[in-house]
């Protein structure tokens, strides 16, 4: 059994898989604790192992950050999780007699969906991932595997140039991507048209005018999103997934139609991450 954990700024989600990458039972979430620094996200993550204690041998982790996956350290953490630059999954596991092995959590997202979910007929062709969350997280696979340098350049498709002195990210940036199509980004256009609330999107399926001109210019955000994201990292689809892409719903595939562009919609929501970190175990010990 197969014990996969998604270390998050907010929660972090846990459950167990088996050797096939099925889910066995429900998935478990516990507090990041973040505020408390490393202490705290440290035993955060202990707890969340002890919810299944002595039930697997081996240890997938999904984490944000930069992670290398040769290492399973995190090379580097925003300040979503303080002090956490450094930290060896290998290490944390050993100390609970698990093997680990880690990945950054938008890559893992995408490994999941690749295996598991919107990417399975897609395994043999490029496919980038945007995750509309509380920013916009990416990730990019090609050639069977995923794409990353130490830059991690492709995860930092939330931090491309969409207008030019456009809104202020908190990159200190200026329009970037992730100003226009984060939740909160989305919520802001919405609100400068004189709408908002969480029924945006139904009114709009309903046929509200303004709402169909707020939905057309989210449409137009993201269509300019992926023609930026192409250049750099030309694909046959792109899978969007996270909350933004939730909240959605039926217009989803509407705005999807809008840009263009070849658009699927995530499959796994919230267990994304848990899923492509079990991935990322099995190719590392060479069993995919
Ligand atoms: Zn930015």
């Amino acid at each position: 059994m197969i014990l996969s954990v998604d270390l998050g700024a907010t929660n972090i989600k846990a459950a167990l898989f088996d050797e096939n990458l099925n889910k066995i039972g429900k998935t478990q979430s516990v507090p990041t604790r973040a505020c408390m620094g490393k202490d705290g996200i440290v035993s955060a993550l202990k707890n969340a192992v002890n919810l299944f204690d002595g039930q697997a041998s081996v240890l997938a982790v999904s984490s944000a950050g930069d992670v290398d996956v040769k290492t399973s350290r995190i090379t580097y953490a925003t300040d979503n999780l303080p002090g956490m630059t450094g930290f060896d999954f290998v290490r944390f596991g050993e100390q609970l007699s698990l093997t680990a092995y880690a990945v950054n959590d938008a890559q893992a997202a995408l490994l999941g969906e690749v295996y598991c979910g919107a990417g399975r007929e897609y395994k043999d062709k490029s496919i980038v991932m945007l995750t509309l969350g509380s920013g916009v997280g990416g990730a990019y696979f090609r050639g069977g595997k995923i794409i990353a340098d130490e830059s991690n350049m492709f995860g930092r498709y939330g931090h491309l140039t969409l207008h030019d002195g456009g809104r202020r990210c908190t990159c200190g940036k200026y329009g970037c991507v992730e100003t226009y199509l984060s939740g909160r980004a989305v919520h802001l256009s919405a609100a400068q048209l004189g709408i908002d609330g969480e029924d945006i999107f139904e009114k709009y399926l309903n046929g509200s005018p303004r709402h169909a001109e707020f939905v057309n210019g989210l449409a137009g955000e993201l269509k300019l999103a992926l023609g930026a994201i192409e250049k750099i990292s030309p694909f046959d689809v792109c899978i969007i997934g996270g909350g933004a892409a939730d909240w959605m719903g039926a217009a989803f595939e509407k705005i999807a139609k809008g840009t263009g562009y070849p658009v699927v919609k995530a499959q796994l929501g919230n267990d994304a991450g848990l899923y492509g970190a079990c991935v990322n175990l099995k190719s590392m010990r060479g069993e995919l």
